[in-house]
């Protein structure tokens, strides 16, 4: 695996299979064109490689040059294809054959059609080097393919991620398929933490407790903590732009995770929202919410109990906890209807044998897609 800006991609063409495969695209051209000195025109920038491989397995007369188009920006296609430099030389006569790195929607391809038909060039053809055909919907058929490929965002070998990694020598894919995003819901007492703490294991998750964040602060006597501590003592909320503030730092800090378990964050629909968007942004998403449920009395006990070794203040005074509920009733309840619009509620029955309840979370962590 390898990182680029906080992505992780995963090893998915060797040096060989590019270069074998570019060796049957020049000898096919060359069966061709060998006759002829054609124009070579490289699609800049994620091209470079390609065409510097490619000559070098292509040795017959030829021209070479380059155009620069660009439609990528971050992960997804935008559709924007904009011509930033045209061919300088002159055409008139010649068969040009366009080197394209990778062919996916057909935009860009549909833009290169168009500016050399402009021309009076005597022909032209379309060689790609990695073709996803699945996705592909322009009308003009390729002419010379190296590799058909899957869709998936791919990085290496010339092509970039956010101008990253065109100087690998591999083609690497974008390992987002792994990543698993779950909250995990529930009254306080429902055992999240105990639960977030075999599943990370489980699932080599990021546990991040924002209880335990503003704990941590607070013992570290922080102004973050100072400022919770107030809430916390008395058993509120803290203040939604301080948490979730605090929420986009922990996942900023820990970028090589392959997924994080949310306990005890969102519990606002403001929470809910900005974290949708946060992870939106990040090019992830929540992949599932599940609650632990239990009824108050049992929770009111366990948490009692809890208060005893704990320390927690919170835990200690049924008053304080009578309100923690009533702050997840009025305020974090309401979220279950947030996530089941998406379709992405679950829930689970949280009282038993904690090794029991482990595995009917770990049954629907499963069975996500
Ligand atoms: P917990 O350990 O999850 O029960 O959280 C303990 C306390 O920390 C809560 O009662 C709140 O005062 C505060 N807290 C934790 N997470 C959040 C959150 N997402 N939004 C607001 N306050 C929170």
């Amino acid at each position: 695996m390898i990182k680029l800006n906080n992505k992780l991609f995963k090893p998915y063409l060797k040096e060989e299979q590019i270069l074998a495969a570019i060796e049957k695209m020049a000898a096919e051209i060359a069966k061709d064109y060998k006759d002829e000195t054609p124009l070579f025109v490289g699609v800049l920038n994620g091209a470079f490689m390609f065409v510097a491989d490619f000559l070098k397995a292509y040795q017959h007369p030829c021209q070479v040059s380059f155009v620069r188009l660009s439609s990528y920006q971050g992960l997804t296609s935008t559709g924007i294809v904009e011509t930033l430099l045209d061919v300088q030389e002159d055409m008139e006569g010649k068969s040009v054959i366009i080197l394209e790195d990778v062919v996916d929607t057909g935009r860009t391809l549909k833009q290169l059609v168009h500016l050399f038909s402009q021309t009076n060039v005597k022909e032209f053809k379309i060689a790609a080097l990695f073709y996803k055909s699945e996705i592909y919907n322009g009308e003009y058929a390729i002419d010379y393919v190296g590799l058909e490929i899957p869709d998936n965002f791919i990085v290496g070998y010339g092509l970039d991620y956010n101008e990253m990694g065109r100087n690998l020598r591999e083609v690497y894919q974008l390992n987002q398929a792994d990543m698993i995003n779950l909250v995990l819901f529930g009254k306080p007492g429902a055992g999240k933490g105990t639960q977030a703490g075999f599943l990370k294991e489980k699932y080599n998750l990021k546990h991040i407790s924002t209880g335990d964040v503003f704990r941590y602060n607070i013992k570290n006597g922080t102004e973050l903590g100072k400022l919770a501590k107030s809430y916390i003592d008395k058993g509120d909320l803290v203040p939604d732009e301080v948490t979730i503030d605090m929420l986009k730092d922990e996942v900023e800090k820990n970028p090589e995770a392959s997924g994080f378990i949310f306990d005890g964050f969102p519990r606002t629909a403001a929470q809910a929202e900005a974290l949708d968007n946060f992870l939106e942004s990040k090019d992830m998403m929540v992949n599932a919410t599940i609650a632990l449920e239990a009824d108050d009395e049992v929770l009111i006990a366990r948490l009692l109990e809890r208060g005893k070794s704990s320390g927690r203040s919170d835990d200690q005074d049924e008053s304080k906890i009578r309100n923690r509920f009533e702050e997840y009733n009025e305020k974090t309840a309401p979220l279950k209807a947030y996530y089941e619009k998406q379709g992405k509620f679950h829930s689970v029955n949280g009282i038993g044998d904690i090794v029991e309840i482990t595995e009917r979370l770990g049954k629907v962590i499963d069975t996500l897609d």
